[in-house]
């Protein structure tokens, strides 16, 4: 299986959000069971420095406004995963983000931008690759991208091509005005192509024309078919059910693992849990909380917007108090939201905690410190934390919305409410301060979670079984 895997971000070089994850680690997945993926990425600054050595592989040309285009050849930082770069300065030589400028603007020529390397990843998928490598699968991932099964569909090129949605909330619209510099034909502006209430959105393209959609869990999958959470493409999204899968994302086993945690002065495995106490011993020192063995203490670490619920959580911290808890909150985020948990930890001294910044050590000692883990989320397309939660022994509480309705059994690893309300959540957090008190029922709930395999070779199979379904 030969797959062409066009990102436009990935960890280590350059990240903004869940994507850069997925993209650092599922091609790696998928070549460890033989599938020769390869990732295609634009050449930003970071990219060029970063990733030594990148060789020139060939001009490409054929691109929206003829800009001088290389190909550069590398591999992805600590893998022998193929990299290819599209290096054209005109778009990606310049200061800032992937999407934005140093003052938190977007670019303004992001429709192109992307419409560069959305092209370039359907002329490397076409009988005109200059690569002498063709992929049999285009996979493309999110609106970056999702132009390019439309260029392959107006190259009548076969191809089959995935478009996987990571978070909907990003749609990638447009007016109509930058059509032409896309080089798309006029008759793609229509309901049935790109257009998007009367504007171009280059995710609803990937949607219409890609020949499969994916999307990070199954339950996000079935949610994104109806209103709110399909946010305007629920019609396109359901009509396309049948073509539609969700696939968990995977975790990083070796960076999150309490038995080996560089960032943890302790380490413990299911088998011997005892150490977690000190974890919990150091965070409470950091975080100046008092030091109490016993007190229930929940993390949180997340970034603060309204998708995340932390308002609920700020409704439920007095009763969490008062029932002799603690609470660790980790994120940046919107302003009003990180002044409001700043207000909340000024009034409870020593019961709760914030760090307002992104601080990546900490967030390791809260997974492994905490005895109960809050992810009130609205929505969810997959999530992390709650998988990192379970591997840490630490136990999730969870909003039943996409991944975390389907990482998280209610009673058995975590407790799961139904309502994204503070009532809701407070239902659950008085079940879960109930059952802290009974030691060995909370110690099989950590066990439990601790036994879940949230690898990415799960997830690499499930995508290797769409792949070939797709050929
Ligand atoms: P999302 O992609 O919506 O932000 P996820 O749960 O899928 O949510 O992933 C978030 C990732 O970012 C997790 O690995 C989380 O630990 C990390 N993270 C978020 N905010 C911070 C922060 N302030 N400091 C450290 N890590 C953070």
């Amino acid at each position: 299986m030969k797959v062409l895997f066009c990102t436009s971000e990935v960890v280590p070089l350059v990240k903004t959000g869940g994507l850069a994850d997925v993209s650092g680690a599922l091609p790696v997945a998928l070549g460890r069971i033989g599938v020769d993926c390869r990732v295609l990425l634009p050449g930003y600054p970071q990219v060029l420095e970063n990733t030594a050595p990148l060789e020139f592989h060939c001009d490409l040309t054929g691109l929206p406004g003829q800009p001088t285009a290389r190909l550069l050849r590398g591999a992805l930082p600590g893998s022998d995963t193929c990299l290819y770069v599209l290096d054209v300065p005109a778009a990606y030589d310049r200061p800032g983000g992937p999407y934005q400028d140093t003052q938190g603007e977007d670019h303004a020529d992001n429709a192109w931008r992307f419409a560069l390397l959305a092209k370039a990843a359907a002329l490397l998928a076409s009988p005109l690759s200059p690569l002498g490598w063709r992929p049999r699968v285009l996979h493309c991932n999110d609106w970056p991208t999702g132009l390019a099964p439309a260029y392959l569909h107006f190259m009548g090129v076969a191809t089959p091509s995935l478009m996987t949605v990571h978070n909907l909330a990003y749609q990638g619209i447009f007016p109509r005005e930058v059509l032409p510099d896309l080089e798309l034909p006029p008759e793609s502006f229509s309901i049935d192509g790109v257009e998007y209430y009367g504007n171009l959105s280059l995710l609803k393209a990937g949607l219409y024309y890609a020949g499969r959609l994916s999307t990070v869990s199954p339950t996000y999958a079935r949610e994104i078919q109806r209103s709110p959470l399909g946010m305007g493409l629920e019609g396109l999204l359901a009509s396309r059910a049948g073509e539609l899968t969700g696939i968990l994302n995977g975790i990083d086993s070796v960076e999150w693992d309490p038995a080996a945690d560089p960032h943890l002065s302790c380490a413990y495995s299911a088998r011997d849990l005892s150490d977690k106490r000190h974890c919990k011993q150091a965070l409470q020192a950091r975080m100046g909380l008092q030091a109490d063995p016993d007190a229930p203490l929940f993390g949180l670490i997340a970034r603060m917007t309204h998708q995340k619920g932390l308002d609920l959580v700020l409704d439920v911290v007095d009763g969490i108090v008062h029932r002799g808890g603690q609470l660790v909150l980790l994120g940046t985020g919107d302003a009003a939201i990180e002044r409001a948990v700043r207000d909340t930890c000024a009034r409870h001294p020593g019961r709760v905690a914030c760090l307002i910044g992104y601080d990546e050590a900490l967030s390791h000692q809260i997974e492994a410190g905490a005895d109960a883990f809050l992810m009130p989320s609205r929505f969810e397309p997959c999530g992390l934390n709650q998988m990192y939660s379970l591997r840490y022994g630490t136990v999730p509480i969870v909003h039943a919305t996409g991944g975390l309705a389907d990482t998280v059994e209610d009673g058995v690893t975590g407790f799961v409410f139904r309502e994204p309300s503070a009532h809701a959540l407070w239902l659950a957090l008085e079940q879960a301060l109930t059952l802290y008190a009974d030691r060995a029922a909370w110690r099989r709930l950590m066990k439990n979670g601790m036994q879940q395999d949230f690898s990415w070779q799960n997830s690499a199979q499930s995508y290797l079984t769409l792949y070939r379904g797709m050929v």
